[in-house]
């Protein structure tokens, strides 16, 4: 070994050790009679000093060292006369009696410290020395933490990991595909699996019972902060289940990480239906890190002689307690911000219960103060709370209010990012409308099963059926989302009617799955949930790129390895595709 310790091991109890460290040089500083280095690997930061009056030709090469050269370094440990508390290596240092430089290095397009002064793009491009950084490597260590925990916890309860192919057949349902020519059959393609849906449902069928995987799934998707192209799931799936088997295995799962990673002791886990998601916060994944639920007011304040609201489909505000003494300038923002485009409302009509009792709107004209009173019961409002009300059709009115929603819940700094509020959103749609396609689209996907008690509509009123699906919400963040199976012949192929399928193009993309519900496929149901996304919150970060060592760009491009790239002529040939310029 090029080394006895790492650089994160040494404490003062090995004081008078004769040690060998290898790392890279993350500083170096002269005082004249004595140089310094701090040395790092990925266990930690090791001071080595040389000193100028004991050893003159060491600490002359020692300041030939540029930053990031890798070197092996022998010497003695001692105790440090200045020492440093906010590195476990701090009470040390290591006197140096000899240095050997395994590697230079050119200087480093940033400095590879905590704080860096490297651009995005540049660091993605260097992403090998961004890794040496110590929030990437903790976003690493974490990720392998929760991988691990994660096996340990199915593992215990019998669930096996097995895994699934990557060259796989394209289905037009859902996003788009990565594809891949095949060469060895012309002309035809394998795509990348979207998650591995199908293939868990047959080994359910195969009898495997209870099964997970830590799985890449691929989307051509356009990205954002929460997308990559290429991400992982936690994919489950088990047998002879109920919605509530599924959701309390799964429950499980959460609490583990929760409490080995977190050091939290989660509460269980309320299960809310999504018309109630959507009735008191708008969104199917709401936070409920705080209250400031929605309260309706079409009863007391439409038909009054108010325009907009009378001809508004939904009149619904949120209380901002305490917020009465909002100036102008504050509401003006507030304004503007639901009159930005991607939160799309026309305007915010705003009630300020004064604290003497009174009420101050921008509604004066058409409600009097005793109408205003009675808003503000119906919001349980004080005084010296806040009434922020929009008007408008019923979709895109919940949406641009759970948006002001989570805006005020930063503003007033309520979303604690310390506080961790898991739910499970259920009973969501089992189809909704497509206005572009003018069909019905899978909400979930087309092999979730509709509620027993909604068979009946399926063909009257298909938009009204209630699925046996379900998603995990964690402040706000969709991580991962699941469903009860079809099991049975008949039923998917009248799924897939309802979807606009024609019985050959079913059979022709999901033959193989129909086939096998007639060989005695058990009921069962699972879910998956986007590792990515829950590393990135269990670690504080905005973007799972944060957490995914080699991720993509905006773009889809990988920087550093720059790709996607041409192919040779050659390769086009053997693949029998050409490219029309
Ligand atoms: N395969 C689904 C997805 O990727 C999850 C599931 O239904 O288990 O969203």
């Amino acid at each position: 070994m090029l080394r006895t310790h790492t650089c994160g091991e040494l404490r003062t109890s090995n004081i008078g050790a004769n040690v060998t460290l290898s790392g890279w040089v993350q500083k170096s500083r002269d005082l004249g009679g004595m140089t310094f280095i701090d040395l790092r690997d990925r266990y930690g930061i090791t001071q080595l000093v040389f000193n100028m009056d004991t050893n003159a030709d060491l600490c002359n090469e020692a300041r030939k060292l540029g930053r990031e050269f890798v070197i092996q370094a022998i010497g003695k440990v001692a105790e440090r006369s200045n020492k440093n508390k906010n590195i476990p290596t701090g009470d040390i240092e290591i006197i140096m009696d000899s240095v050997q430089v395994l590697n230079p290095s050119k200087l480093p397009p940033f400095t590879i410290e905590n704080e860096t002064d490297g651009g995005e793009e540049l660091r993605m491009k260097y992403r090998y020395l961004d890794l040496r950084r110590n929030p990437l490597k903790e976003n690493m260590l974490l990720r392998h933490r929760m991988a691990i925990e994660t096996r340990k916890y199915f593992d215990e309860i019998g669930f096996i990991e097995i895994e699934t192919p990557y060259l796989i057949k394209s289905t037009p349902e859902g996003a788009r595909d990565f594809v891949v020519p095949s060469r060895m059959n012309e002309g035809e393609f394998y795509a990348l699996p979207q998650s591995p849906q199908t293939f868990k449902q047959l080994l359910m069928v195969a009898g495997y019972d209870k099964y997970y995987q830590l799985v890449k799934c691929f989307r051509d998707e356009d990205l954002r902060a929460d997308r990559q192209p290429e991400f992982t799931q936690i994919d489950c799936e088990m047998s002879f289940v109920d919605q509530e088997d599924v959701l309390n295995t799964f429950e499980g799962l959460a609490k583990h990480l929760f409490k080995v990673i977190k050091n939290v002791e989660v509460d269980d886990f309320p299960r809310m239906p999504y018309d109630e998601a959507m009735k008191y916060y708008g969104s199917d994944k709401p936070d409920l890190r705080f209250e400031m639920k929605f309260v309706e007011l079409n009863e007391l304040a439409k038909g009054k002689g108010f325009m907009v609201f009378d001809s508004a489909e939904l009149l619904v505000g949120i209380n901002a307690e305490g917020c009465a003494d909002y100036s102008r300038k504050q509401l003006d923002a507030l304004t503007d911000f639901v009159r930005r485009p991607q939160v799309g409302a026309k305007g915010l009509v705003y009630v300020k219960y004064n604290e003497d009792g009174s009420f101050k709107s921008s509604v004066d004209k058409f409600f009097d103060q005793a109408a205003l009173k009675t808003w503000a019961d119906a919001f349980n409002a004080k005084p010296g709370d806040l009434l922020l009300i929009l008007a408008g059709d019923v979709a895109p009115t919940r949406f641009a209010l759970s948006s002001l929603r989570l805006e005020m819940g930063d503003r007033l700094e309520i979303k604690d990012p310390n506080v961790f509020k898991p739910l499970w959103v259920v009973d969501f749609p089992l189809l909704e409308w497509n206005d572009d396609s003018q069909r019905y689209h899978a909400m979930h996907h087309p092999f979730t099963s509709p509620k027993l008690e909604d068979v009946t509509i399926l063909d009257s009123d298909p938009g009204k059926v209630r699925a046996n699906a379900y998603d995990l919400v964690i402040n706000g963040v969709e991580i991962g989302g699941g469903s009860i199976r079809i099991h049975n012949r008949e039923m998917q192929k009248k799924m897939f009617q309802i979807l606009g399928f024609t019985d050959e193009e079913a059979q022709s993309q999901f033959g193989f799955l129909m086939n096998a519900f007639e060989f005695g496929a058990p009921p069962h149901g699972g879910v998956a949930f986007g590792f990515d996304r829950w590393v990135a919150l269990f670690g504080g970060q905005e973007s799972i790129r944060e957490v995914i060592a080699f991720p993509k760009n905006n773009a889809g491009r990988d920087v550093m390895i720059d790709s996607p790239s041409v192919i040779s002529k050659d390769q086009l040939d053997e693949l029998k595709l050409s490219i029309k310029k």
